[in-house]
């Protein structure tokens, strides 16, 4: 699963690639990839409507025409690549769920292996209020400690939990959750309400720091994701505890544990977060 700074990666491409291009026509090769709505409707919609931006809510990629916005989330596998010669290799080929051709002559195609990936087209004055889009807290950017505190000051559950909750704090998602709480010095499973203000702010500060450094490096390549086409992550040469169970911890040289929190993962060192 891409995580925030992985999307903004492919967001940053995406720009590059697609800004001001208007949409000349589209294929779909898979149809459930169309949330709510049928595809000769979508065609007719999407044609003629230009690119004017690329932007981002939490994980979910937002492409904004002119009179809509189609609404992308890359799940587990998906991808976007641009073709400029019509050539498409074996694998792209095989993956191709859906294409938009561009009045450069280009095309955008998203391709997904697992086809978990969901596209949707809102209306522009309404996209905001779309349920998936609305229910998303705020990123570790823009969120401040107080309404932090606020959403987990009553909580029994764990923190490491807490910070994955996209309607908490949106955009951390289990690897840089790790490597949060690391950084904080916080054990991964201690109660919402037992965490105070200033360990809200660190939170906080940390995440930025965190997802700064991955954008910068370009996302993290664990398992199979690569965003755009020849973008290759570089923080997973950053991670400090994930991945790292039974490796000495950089600041104490204890071992790096691993627990289940929430059903997901969770490496710590219990030395440096103590409970
Ligand atoms: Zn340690």
């Amino acid at each position: 699963m891409p995580e925030l700074p992985e999307v903004e990666t492919v967001r940053r491409v995406l720009e590059l690639w697609v800004k001001n291009k208007r949409i000349s026509d589209t294929h779909l090769y898979y149809s459930r990839v169309l949330e709510d709505i049928e595809f000769t409707l979508f065609k007719e919609k999407i044609i003629n409507q230009k690119i004017n931006d690329v932007q981002r809510i939490g994980k979910y990629l937002l492409f904004m025409l002119d009179d809509y916005v189609l609404v992308s989330h890359l799940r587990m596998e998906g991808k976007y690549y641009l073709i400029k010669d019509n050539i498409l290799d074996e694998k792209m080929d095989k993956y191709k769920i859906i294409d938009f051709s561009l009045d450069d002559g280009s095309t955008l195609l998203y391709n997904d292996v697992r086809k978990f990936g969901k596209m949707k087209l809102l209306k522009k004055d309404e996209y905001l209020k779309d349920v998936s889009l609305k229910k998303l807290g705020k990123e570790p950017f823009y969120i401040s400690k107080e309404e932090l505190f606020e959403k987990i000051k009553n909580s029994n559950k764990p923190i490491k939990e807490l910070i994955l909750d996209q309607s908490v704090m949106s955009g951390l998602g289990n690897i840089y959750a790790d490597e949060v709480l690391y950084a904080c010095k916080i054990n991964p499973l201690r109660k919402g309400k037992n965490l105070n203000m200033e360990e809200c702010s660190l939170i906080i500060e940390k995440s930025i720091v965190v997802l700064n450094k991955a954008i910068e490096l370009g996302g993290s390549t664990i398992r199979s994701y690569h965003s755009g086409n020849k973008v290759d992550g570089r923080f997973q040469n950053e991670l400090k505890v994930y991945g790292k169970k039974g490796e000495k911890c950089e600041n104490c040289a204890s071992l790096i544990e691993k627990t289940v929190v929430g059903g997901r993962g969770t490496h710590y060192c219990p030395n440096c977060q103590k409970y």
